[in-house]
């Protein structure tokens, strides 16, 4: 079991590895760098077929989370959080509890949030033995509604703005005379896809969970295609909104849109991909930018802030990506690469 030769090891500063034998806990916690604050990154439970599975895994996203929070200009670092097991059969309270005092030994270094297979509920739970939690009492969305602590819609819309801002650059189109492909149509997918179609965009969706395609249908219209095919549909703009990895050497050859602006995490399988897209004329906008708008309402809970301030610091997402597109276009070089130089210059 590889840690620090780990390609994903990555100068993390530190990593803690925890077993409960009471609650039955394993879990990892992954602080990859505090230069610019404590650590702030979801908990994710997941069956991992190994303990180097989960160990890449909580490596790979908690660095990805220091890179998103520099380039959203947040006063956070980049930390994550792991726990092996099957979230369906393995939880319980006591469990969430041990959690929340493995993170509470941290002293501060890492604040743990919700993730996939981690519901707003078992923070809630964790939060009895740490006060090092992020996420709970929301106070208003960026609309200013009141909030129930879910970080998706504000993900939905900072993704909306920075697909508009990538057509902008490469298309100079309005939405409405545009067709956008959408994998995925979840939590953020389909608030994407409500977006789009408010703005007159066709959308193309495809979801291994049918009663979402057909919502999406129903609601906004959509044409449902397979998944196996959503990748290589002639629309305009790809937008993966389900899982990491979706462009690999499998699929890349076969993506006709334009642009590729989404909100999954590590949506490149490997960072090479990137400059293959640029060479193919693709603008894609790279995930940790166009998907931070999570963490960005995160934050605004837990300053003194207001819906505005929020909506402001989300919509600053399609500046920031515009100024990479540029540096790109000069320098000829992949979007992907463009903004890791840009982040790691705030917090290097
Ligand atoms: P979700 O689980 O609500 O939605 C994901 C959807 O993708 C589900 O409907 C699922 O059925 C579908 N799906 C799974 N495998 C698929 C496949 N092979 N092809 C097509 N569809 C498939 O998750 P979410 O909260 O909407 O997050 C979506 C992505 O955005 C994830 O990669 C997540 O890490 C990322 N993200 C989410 C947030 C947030 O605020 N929720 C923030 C940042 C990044």
């Amino acid at each position: 079991m590889a840690v620090f030769s780990n390609a994903a090891f990555a100068d993390h500063e530190h990593i803690a590895f925890h077993q409960d034998p009471v609650s039955g806990l394993t879990a990892i916690i992954a602080v990859h760098n505090t230069a610019l604050g404590p650590s702030l990154g979801g908990c994710r439970m997941y069956p991992y077929a190994s303990d180097s599975a989960a160990i890449t895994d909580v490596l790979r996203l908690s660095k990805g989370m220091t890179y998103k929070a520099a380039m959203a200009n947040l006063p956070m670092g980049g930390g994550k959080s792991v726990i092996i097991g099957n979230p369906h059969t393995d939880k319980s309270p006591e469990m969430m509890q041990a959690m929340g005092a493995f993170v509470a030994s941290l002293s501060g270094q890492y604040i743990v949030a919700e993730d996939s297979g981690i519901a707003v509920s078992d923070v809630h739970m964790m939060a009895t033995k740490t006060k090092y939690v992020g996420g709970l009492n929301a106070k208003f969305t960026y609309e200013g509604t009141p909030s129930d602590g879910n970080p998706a819609p504000s993900t939905a819309y900072g993704t909306f703005v920075g697909l508009k801002a990538a057509v902008d650059f490469a298309l100079q189109k309005d939405l409405s005379e545009l067709t956008v492909a959408i994998q995925g149509v979840g939590q953020v997918g389909y608030r994407l896809a409500k977006h789009l179609h408010d703005a007159g965009a066709k959308l193309v969706v495809a979801d291994t969970y049918r009663p979402a395609v057909e919502k999406a249908k129903s609601d906004f219209g959509a044409q449902i295609v397979d998944i196996n095919d959503i990748h290589c549909v002639a629309a305009d703009v790809l937008a993966p909104c389900a899982l990491g990895a979706t462009i690999n050497p499998s699929t890349i050859n076969h993506i006709q849109a334009t642009v590729i602006a989404g909100a999954a995490n590590n949506q490149l399988l490997t960072e090479s991909l990137g400059q293959l897209l640029f060479d193919k004329g693709i603008t894609y906008a790279p995930d940790y930018v166009i998907n931070a708008a999570g963490i960005i309402d995160i934050h605004h809970q837990h300053v003194q802030s207001t819906p505005e301030k929020m909506k402001a610091h989300i919509e600053r997402i399609g500046t920031t990506l515009t100024e990479i597109f540029e540096q790109s276009q000069r320098q000829q070089r992949a979007t992907n690469l463009i903004a890791n130089e840009l982040a790691e210059a705030k917090f290097q």
